[in-house]
C-alpha cells in the first residue's frame, strides 16, 4: 500500500474473514475501534490487536443477525436506558448487551489460544 497523502488521510482497507478492516478510519471519539455493518473502523496501530479485532468481529456477527437498523436501534436504546438511570458514558457503554457479549466472546477466544506448557 502507498504511503501517499490520500492513504495517510483516508486510511487503508484490509480484508478479513467476513468483514473489512478500515485502518485509520473515523473511529468514535475515545474508542479504539467502531463497527458499522461489515466494516470495522480501527485506529492505526491497533489492527494487529487480535482480541480487539475479535471483539469487533462479534459486532459484525450481531449486525448480520439483526440488520443494520435492528442492531443500531437496540444498541442506542440499551445505552440510553443506562444513561437515564444515571450511569456516566463509559459505565453505560460497558453495560450495553452487545458490548457484554462481544467482550465475553473475545476474552473466551483469547483464553482458548493460551497454550499450556507440555513440559
Ligand atoms: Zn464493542
Amino acid at each position: 500500500m502507498g504511503q501517499g497523502r490520500w492513504s495517510a488521510r483516508l486510511g487503508r482497507f484490509q480484508r478479513r474473514d467476513g468483514f473489512w478492516l478500515w485502518i485509520g478510519g473515523p473511529v468514535a471519539p475515545g474508542a479504539a475501534a467502531t463497527t458499522v455493518g461489515r466494516i470495522v473502523l480501527i485506529r492505526s496501530g491497533r489492527e494487529n490487536d487480535a482480541v480487539l479485532v475479535r471483539h469487533e468481529a462479534e459486532h459484525v456477527r450481531q449486525y448480520r443477525q439483526l440488520g443494520l437498523a435492528g442492531f443500531l436501534v437496540r444498541y442506542v436504546a440499551d445505552y440510553g436506558r443506562w444513561r437515564l438511570r444515571g450511569y456516566p458514558h463509559w459505565s453505560a457503554y460497558r453495560r450495553i448487551g452487545f458490548e457484554i457479549e462481544a467482550e465475553w466472546v473475545s476474552r473466551r477466544w483469547a483464553r482458548s489460544l493460551t497454550v499450556t506448557p507440555s513440559r
